[in-house]
């Protein structure tokens, strides 16, 4: 086989993230494990030939391999905004350019305004985004480069006048990325966090399956028709999402540096200890059985909250504000400077007779795929005896 050929194999083996879910799309390929350098890289592809009595290409070749690709040593926390990285290559027109930064600052401000009305004590206001993917197990044992490992997330919902914020953890044997998932915590959030009649202001990106959806719309009307008070959604631009959650989500960044983890639970170790003042950061650990299903159509007061209703009628995606009244209306402004309007989709069940939704979300723990399995088999000699019970109890498909 030609050098070449066997170097894209070497890449095409190593582990990818999943693309990021809820960010702007981007062409990039994000490695999963850690290399300190694309140097570093190569070292290990170099070993691997040797080992194999291989002849190696040249780093240059490597290097432009690797580019050609389209792969990325690390992934970005929050990606570039592909409006103004078009504007500085001088791709799109000024005006196009010029509103965008207006819709971004007019967010901005809102954002801050309701800031200020929360430390009035005028409302409860939240922001709420996802941390990027993290793997388990992590350390340095070199197994770990072709090895494709657990997925666990934190989803962070963060106040912006006490700066109190829960983190929810959970691994991809506990649950997805459905609607249901974090809907789940974030009606268990308000549930235990909002015990006064003051207004509730939830900030978000606005990725559908997180935080703009029916199913998501449909439990928040219910939560406000239920303790007779106001619930508000307002989203960030795209491609300028950047909130409190990031600094919350750096600190334990910079705590994971250099750490093992053996088990997800570690993540909850970790993030108790990156803030001590004024307070440790409250956690959660989510089991499979703790997620509840809110995806019941029939049940719902309205079955969409697209604000339009023809082919080009404004979408899901135009949707900037959404007010969840006491009196069980879901109001809508598409840009923050409109009047509110009523959502224009019928509303199919009296909101106060939605059911308790209790039924479980899960049956059981979710399988992993079997080469996940079989590579975390071979990932647990590398760790404490104490923690292989966990690896030998998953289930795979
Ligand atoms: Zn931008």
């Amino acid at each position: 086989m030609k050098k070449i050929n066997i170097l894209i194999i070497f890449f095409t083996e190593l582990p990818k993230m999943p693309s990021h879910y809820c960010r702007q799309r981007s062409a990039k390929v994000y490695l999963e494990y850690n290399f300190s350098s694309k140097a570093n890289l190569y070292r290990v592809y170099v070993n691997k030939c040797e080992e194999s009595n291989i002849e190696h290409v040249s780093y240059c070749t490597f290097s432009n391999t690797f580019e050609n690709l389209n792969l990325s040593l690390f992934s970005p926390k929050k990606d570039q905004c592909n409006i103004c990285v078009a504007h500085k290559a001088g791709n799109i027109p000024e005006s196009d350019y010029t509103l965008h930064i207006q819709l971004k600052d007019r967010a901005r401000a809102e954002k801050s305004a309701d800031k200020e009305k929360a430390k009035e004590g005028k409302c409860l206001a939240f922001v709420m985004d996802v941390q990027a993917v993290k793997l388990c197990p992590v350390n340095n044992a070199n197994k770990f480069y072709f090895k494709t490992r657990l997925k666990v997330h934190n989803f962070t919902i963060y106040n912006l006048k006490t700066h109190h914020c829960t983190n929810y953890w959970w691994n991809e044997t506990e649950g997805d990325l459905s609607s249901s998932v974090f809907t789940t915590m974030i009606i268990d959030h308000l549930n235990e966090h909002c015990d006064n009649d003051l207004p509730i202001v939830l900030w978000s990106d606005g990725c559908p399956y997180q935080n703009r959806n029916a199913v998501l719309s449909n439990a928040l009307l219910q939560y406000a028709v239920n303790h007779k008070k106001l619930v508000i959604q307002k989203y960030l631009e795209p491609g300028h999402t950047q909130m409190e959650c990031d600094s919350v989500h750096s600190l334990i960044e910079r705590k994971l540096h250099n750490r093992e983890i053996e088990l997800p639970t570690d993540y909850v170790k970790v993030t108790r200890e990156a803030r001590l003042k004024p307070a440790p950061y409250d956690v959660k650990y989510m089991r499979h059985s703790d997620f509840r299903n809110y995806d019941l159509r029939n049940q719902m007061a309205y079955q969409s909250i697209r604000p339009g209703k023809k082919a080009h009628d404004p979408t899901v995606t135009n949707l900037r504000e959404i007010h969840y009244e006491p009196e069980g209306k879901i109001q809508i402004k598409l840009q923050f400077n409109d009047e509110l309007t009523d959502l224009p989709q019928r509303v199919v069940k009296n909101p106060s007779l939605m059911p308790v939704f209790d039924e479980k979300l899960f049956t059981d723990r979710l399988k992993i795929a079997k080469t996940k399995f079989d590579h975390l088999q071979e990932l647990k000699s590398t760790l404490a005896a104490e923690v292989q019970g966990f690896y030998d109890n998953l289930s795979y498909e």
